[in-house]
């Protein structure tokens, strides 16, 4: 689906909320075959769940646009959708990776700001908890996956 710029537009809306409405359905089928076989500990399935649910309402591909998912996402995400035009990186199936990327530059720059002494007791708390992020990341990529797929099929 081609976002309307306009983000008052009917159309553009309907569009943010089928996105919404298909990854959430996608993950209810998905977590529904997951109870028969439990791999995951609670804490791995909690992360998995509220990073899925960041990436189908604010991470999502579309945010490389003026779209409601950027809008949502505020100042922090205005360089990048200027940087990027739509359907660009983020649409491709490793444009989580982009999002992801960017966020790690944006909070090292930040820390940078404030106080650059942070900056590697940052970098040790992330590989401290890196199996936890790992599944972060499968929660933001599925979502987006998904998303993608969505567009490519409509
Ligand atoms: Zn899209």
């Amino acid at each position: 689906m081609y976002e309307n710029n306009n983000v008052g537009n009917v159309t553009y809306m309907t569009n943010y909320i089928n996105h919404i409405i298909i990854n959430f359905a996608l993950v209810l089928i998905l977590l529904f075959f997951y109870q028969q076989n439990t791999f995951l500990s609670n804490t791995q399935l909690g992360i998995f769940i509220i990073t899925y649910f960041i990436g189908t309402v604010f991470l999502t591909p579309d945010i490389d646009t003026r779209s409601e998912p950027s809008r949502r996402c505020g100042v922090l995400f205005k360089p990048y959708t200027i940087m990027s035009h739509h359907r660009g990186q983020t649409h491709k199936w490793y444009g989580s990776f982009f999002i992801i990327l960017y966020i790690l530059i944006i909070l090292s720059l930040i820390i940078i700001i404030f106080d650059p002494s942070y900056l590697f007791p940052f970098y040790n708390t992330l590989l401290t908890y890196k199996n936890e992020i790992v599944y972060a990341v499968i929660g933001i990529f599925l979502s987006n996956f998904f998303h993608i797929v969505t567009d490519f099929l409509s």
